[in-house]
């Protein structure tokens, strides 16, 4: 590490800034923003201060004379911007006088350098790549404004208000410490993160044990989170940030591995997944581990594949939650034919030719018995069946029994958004082959006019694809 990141206060002094431009007035902005006082020597003696407000005006400095020979006593730093060799000059200058010098994009001249921001009020996350690579550095600005909470910033402002309170009441530094993992951790930091502050505050001012608070254990969780079909990116937001907070995972066999990768490191990993041919561990003994881990305590997720309210058995779950009086959320995830829909380019719906969509299961022949198949056959619905794999030929016969044309198109899409997903598409008749070609599960099945839309469908039928695109715009 050749740059060490510190936090400059602001409030301690002025901010030179030398240089002209656009690249003088983002620097502008970067510092006003931040609350800083700036003397500026603008190279071109142009000062526009166009854009900003009279608050921000009022701490800018046009300030007169020659840079070089002004003094600099009280000056936290020096930026140059667009100052040519006048920055040069100064850089050696402020170098010499010991106070830190930034010549944007030359680091031979600077004693400091920018990092990229992440802001959210008093939390700040600063990315710093030695200069080299400001693009990488904003990748990875990216990628923690996505995990930090929105208002993180608020949970910090609360504790800022509240520690010397808490101080006065905990002397000893370690019970703090505690105290302020407690809170961070456990129902009042999820209030202030939730926009609820004035219940933290309400939650704050009722602790009337402090010291029994700090050795309480935290209230436990459970999260039931959609882990998508299968791509790791195609995690929602929320569940990245539960599964980077959890303490256990209970995850179902069609969870990827590379999902499990994103989650917290320290967290235990269960696997109770069941699947079709291995019975797994049961429901009531998921519902029981479930219970068990929040009444332990943790932050217990419950990871499925999909969505945990599409055939995901999240609703007996909810259930059995809310009996046991556990708190828990749901987090939605990209549902297996969703994620079909979006990789292969099927429009589940489409104008005048699909206005209806059913999502149905079918798991064994028995169960293709229970559809009301007569339901099906209007020509404007899609329908997307779940498990349908060993049905497929009970779900042909049905479906034609019950009147749907013999070519309607049809998908079979298996492990979608995976890297080694397949689409097979061809017409109602020919399902069962079309199924036996995919090598292996889980797959969806996509039935309706809308799969001749479909990338494999133009690939495999480009005249016929052409028909189809041009009876749509009719
Ligand atoms: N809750 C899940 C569905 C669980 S049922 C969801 O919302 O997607 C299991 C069935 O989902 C499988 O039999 C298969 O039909 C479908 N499925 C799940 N992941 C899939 C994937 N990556 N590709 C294709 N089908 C998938």
């Amino acid at each position: 590490m050749r740059f060490l990141p510190v936090f400059l206060d602001l409030q301690t002094g002025p901010i030179v800034l030398v240089g002209q431009g656009e690249l003088a007035q983002a620097k502008l902005r970067l510092l006003l923003s931040a609350g800083a006082r700036v003397r500026w020597f603008a190279t071109d003696n142009k000062y526009d201060l166009s854009g900003f407000d009279a608050d921000a005006i009022s701490r800018v400095e046009k300030a007169s004379g020659d840079p070089l020979a002004v003094h600099l006593s009280n000056v936290i730093a020096v930026l140059c911007a667009g100052a040519g060799d006048a920055g040069h000059a100064m850089a050696a200058r402020a170098k010499a006088a010991g106070i830190p010098v930034n010549v944007m994009d030359e680091v031979s001249h600077s004693t400091f350098i920018f990092p990229a921001i992440v802001d959210r009020g008093d939390v700040i996350v600063a990315v710093g790549t030695g200069g080299n690579a400001p693009v990488l550095a904003r990748r990875v600005r990216e990628s923690i404004e996505k995990v930090l909470p929105a208002r993180i910033g608020d949970l910090s402002a609360l504790i800022g208000a509240w520690r010397e309170r808490v101080k006065a009441k905990l002397p000893e530094m370690s019970s703090r410490r505690t105290f302020w993992e407690r809170v961070v951790d456990g129902e009042i930091g999820a209030a202030v993160l939730a926009g609820r502050k004035n219940d933290a505050d309400r939650a704050l001012e009722n602790i009337s044990d402090h010291d029994a608070f700090a050795s309480s254990k935290g209230e436990g969780f459970v999260a039931l989170v959609g882990a998508g079909p299968g791509d790791p990116d195609l995690l929602t937001v929320k569940a990245l940030r539960v599964l980077q907070d959890a303490d256990v995972i209970f995850y179902d066999d069609l969870v990827s591995p590379e999902i499990l990768d994103r989650a917290r490191r320290d967290a235990a990993r269960v696997s109770v997944g069941r699947r079709i041919g291995k019975p797994g561990i049961g429901q009531d003994n998921i519902n029981k581990l479930l219970i068990e881990a929040a009444r332990e305590g943790k932050r217990a997720v419950r990871l499925k594949g999909g969505d945990p309210f599409v055939f995901g058995r999240g609703g007996e779950e909810v259930a059995a939650l809310r009996e046991a009086g556990i708190p828990y959320a749901i987090i939605p995830g990209i549902t297996a034919g969703i994620g079909a829909a979006a990789e292969f380019e099927v429009p589940l719906t489409f104008r005048k030719q699909a206005l209806r969509i059913t999502f149905l299961t079918a798991h064994k022949a028995e169960d293709a018995g229970q559809v009301d198949w007569t339901t099906l056959t209007d020509t404007k619905m899609t329908v997307v069946v779940y498990m349908g794999i060993s049905a497929a030929s009970a779900i042909r016969e049905s479906l034609l029994k019950a009147g749907r044309a013999s070519q309607t198109p049809v998908g079979v899409f298996a492990r979608v958004t995976r890297p080694d997903s397949k689409a097979v598409v061809g017409m109602l008749d020919d399902l069962p082959s079309l199924v036996s070609a995919i090598e292996s599960g889980p797959a969806i099945l996509v039935i309706g006019d809308v799969v001749a839309h479909s990338l494999p469908w133009k690939n495999a039928n480009p005249q016929e694809f052409l028909n189809q695109l041009m009876m749509a715009a009719e």
